[in-house]
């Protein structure tokens, strides 16, 4: 993970470990909530999921790789899709349900 600035500033002060660790979640936390969002904006998933996943486990990654994995593959004619793709371009079925 990436050492903000906050973090830096704790580690500079000498603050406990316990308290530099609370911040070092907190800061992850963040993060991966903003790139929640992004894939939410890209269609990836949506704002349940995110709130689902962010705030539960660490299981996101492995759901969203999962999920574009599966979805690379058209669900109605089983065309090969691209990533970038939001439908099947062979028989229009959107490559995102819900
Ligand atoms: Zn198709």
């Amino acid at each position: 993970m990436r050492v903000t600035e906050k973090l830096q500033k704790l580690i500079s002060e000498g603050a406990p470990t316990e308290h530099i660790k609370e911040a070092a979640v907190e800061e992850g936390m963040q993060t991966l909530l903003s790139y929640s969002l992004d894939l939410v904006r890209q269609g990836y998933t949506t704002l349940d999921e995110v709130e689902r996943v962010t705030f539960t486990d660490t299981g996101l990654e492995a759901e969203l790789k999962s999920r574009r994995k599966a979805s690379l593959t058209c669900s109605c004619c089983n065309a090969e899709l691209q990533q970038e793709w939001l439908d099947c371009p062979y028989c229009l079925t959107p490559r995102f349900h819900d």
